[in-house]
């Protein structure tokens, strides 16, 4: 059941609902409602009279097996999360730029100054691979993190880069700003509660077999372990037509959002796994009410160590990035689309 309790409820009541639900053997967890009331999640039901207390406002007995990342549960304004400057789901739609790998510092220094320039709020490039083939190249691991928290101290913008063992959480929480779950980890619950300790903004890339609902609930994973710094990324999805890498699924994007209040991302590199649908697909992506895209980027795509069939120049970017504000602006315009959020109409800032 979800327990909602006003901002006017003294102190005790969500504690007593969540002692009762502790006493009944329960699990539950409190957040915050963004109007400084709380709403508790209880993964079970508790009689009326535990429930009985000033300031309870409503009682869900019925909700979603996600119920932290369910609508639901911040009813009044979706999550907007902060990293440094950038906020992530506040109406202007961000843009997440990089190689698919780190490849060394001088062409990571080079690169992160051109995605900046074209129009980047964040800084993408993985430093621990999860190549398909044990063979291929792997990534630099802790050097490539270095190189990024250089290119973070060099140009301003936090980087993202991803995780793939519980035991290396601590180390790439060290120097990275988001913490991203690739596809082939969604499902990796011990992996996802380890990042939800770390208080890191977390990337959860969709697994590209999974459904909508077990998105949301590896979302849950980490909703659940305290960290409510969530951004949902849409890579695509395995169709039956081999002539593409992915098959990037829109509806995903507005069907999600429906469901959850956290930001949802589109990552239209992986998604198409060709260099010239990306554009396009970014702009779909931005359509389909996406809060931002992720899109690999090299200066020279052809020699890029990885995913070179759908990395794009700086100049692609550029324009990808041209065209995505004339979108939104005009999806703006026409009530369509949040406006970036001024002071006065601000929806829920989780974490610094
Ligand atoms: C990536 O972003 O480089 C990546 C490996 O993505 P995914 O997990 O979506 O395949
Ligand atoms: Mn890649």
């Amino acid at each position: 059941m979800i327990v909602s309790v006003s901002a006017d409820a003294p102190d005790t009541t969500a504690r007593k609902v969540l002692a009762a639900a502790v006493a009944a053997g329960l699990e539950a967890r409190g957040m915050d409602d963004g109007h400084g009331g709380t709403i508790i999640g209880i993964d079970g039901s508790l009689p009326d009279d535990d429930l009985a207390l000033p300031g309870v406002r409503a009682v869900h007995p019925h909700h979603k097996p996600y119920m932290l990342a369910s609508r639901e549960h911040r009813p009044h304004a979706p999550t907007v999360v902060r990293v440094g400057d950038v906020r992530i789901g506040g109406g202007r739609p961000v843009m997440m730029a990089g190689p698919c790998v780190v490849e060394g510092r001088s062409s990571l220094l080079e690169i992160a100054t051109a995605v900046k320039v074209a129009g980047a709020d964040i800084l993408r490039g993985g430093a621990f691979k999860p190549r398909t083939s044990p063979y291929a190249f792997q990534g630099l691991g802790e050097e490539g993190l270095r190189y990024l928290a250089e290119a973070r101290d060099a140009t301003g913008m936090p980087v993202v880069t991803e995780v793939m063992e519980p035991d290396q959480v601590e180390l790439v929480a060290h120097y990275a700003d988001i913490l991203q779950i690739g596809a082939r980890n969604m499902a990796n619950f011990p992996l996802l509660r380890r990042v939800g300790a770390t208080g890191r903004a977390i990337l959860l890339k969709r697994g590209f077999s999974a459904t909508v609902e077990e998105w949301l609930m590896s979302a849950e994973y980490i909703l659940a372990s305290g960290n409510a710094r969530v951004i949902l990324c849409e890579r695509g999805i395995r169709g039956f037509d081999p002539a593409l890498r992915f098959t990037l699924d829109l509806t995903a994007v507005p069907f999600a959002k429906e469901l959850t209040h956290l930001p949802v991302i589109v990552d239209p590199s992986h998604g198409t796994g060709k260099r010239s649908l990306v554009g396009r697909m970014a702009m779909a992506g931005l359509a389909a009410g996406a809060d931002g895209l992720m899109i690999e980027v090299h200066p020279d795509p052809e020699r890029a160590r990885c995913d070179a069939a759908q990395t794009i120049t700086p100049d692609e970017l550029a324009q990808i990035n041209r065209s995505g504000r004339a979108l939104h602006a005009a999806l703006v315009e026409t009530g369509d689309a949040a406006a970036e959020l001024s002071a006065d109409r601000e929806p829920v800032p989780v974490g610094v």
